[in-house]
């Protein structure tokens, strides 16, 4: 019998920030087709990291909508599972300890500046600038390479970023978009790794958890190509293989823009109060992937 590593392992990783619409359903259709499809195991992770904007209803509406889509998963904060935990606020020590290990090794630097720091010294203007990207780090900012790392702490209370290898091309073939490259330090820079207020960032945590629950495929939105070259950075510090990708194209909305949970509108709830069938949504997904 293969090692259940060497099957197909994919999952869906919605944020609990808001209502799931429209875009995060179409794309969570294709990660749920694309594990059927290879007769491997779909995961649910509950990316509740985030606990400011996380509120605790909208895990339960997120899985509701997911379920009542007719989205089935076997691994998830509902059913359990070998990889349990599958909520991250429940995986800290996990993500301290890949800290830690990043410490040791000297990967990582603590960063005082703020964002607004990093922002005007690249002449970025303040406002809606990268919103949903880190702007590149400016490589003036860094302490020397090999300069003495202070301990972390018990409780962290600066940001801390790893340091990129500046000028080598990052490279990856993305199952739906093909050949991927971005030059590490130009098109993005010194990433955060653990935040101020003591939570993982997004990267850190995100590639752990891929890793620590044996996922072969990640599908995701397309928004988050950039992301895909840091975790490849973090796979390769902690000597991991990093899994497949395949992007899928982002929906944008009747004006051309791109679909927000604060689009109630295109909500999963309001089109189901307004009678939208599960399957007729299933059905359009279908067109307009194929
Ligand atoms: N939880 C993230 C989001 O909703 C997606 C994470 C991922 O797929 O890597 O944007």
């Amino acid at each position: 019998m293969p090692s259940p590593s060497a099957n197909y392992r994919g999952r869906l990783a919605p944020s609990p920030t808001g209502h799931l619409h429209l875009g995060h359903a179409r794309t969570f259709w294709v990660a749920a087709e694309r594990a059927r499809a290879a007769g491997g195991t779909l995961v649910l992770r509950n990316d509740d990291l985030d606990a400011i904007r996380f509120r605790l209803d909208f895990v339960d509406a997120m899985l509701e909508d997911l379920r009542w889509l007719g989205f089935n998963w076997q691994e998830g904060p509902d059913v359990g599972g070998p990889c349990a935990p599958y909520s991250q606020s429940g995986r800290r020590a996990h993500y301290r300890a890949a800290l830690e290990q990043l410490h040791a090794a000297g990967l990582i630097f603590p960063c005082t500046r703020s964002r607004r720091d990093v922002l005007e010294a690249i002449g970025a203007p303040h406002e809606g600038a990268g919103a949903d990207d880190e702007p590149v780090y400016p490589k003036e900012f860094r302490p020397p390479a090999g300069a003495p790392l202070p301990p972390l702490g018990e409780k962290i209370s600066v940001n801390w970023r790893l340091r990129v290898p500046d000028g080598e091309e990052i490279a990856f073939t993305d199952g739906r978009f093909g050949p991927q490259r971005a030059i590490a330090g130009r098109d993005f820079g010194d990433f955060l790794v653990w935040r101020k207020d003591d939570l993982p960032s997004y990267q850190l945590a995100c590639a752990v958890d891929d890793a620590g629950m044996a996922i072969t495929e990640v599908v995701r939105g397309a928004d988050l190509i950039k992301s895909t070259f840091r975790q490849l950075l973090v796979y390769r510090a902690f000597g991991l293989r990093a899994p497949d990708f395949f992007h899928c194209p982002l929906m944008n909305d009747a004006r051309g823009e791109r679909l927000a949970k604060r689009h109630d509108a295109l909500s999963l709830r309001t089109l189901r109060a307004q009678g939208a069938k599960p399957a007729d949504l299933i059905a359009q997904f279908s067109a307009e992937i194929n």
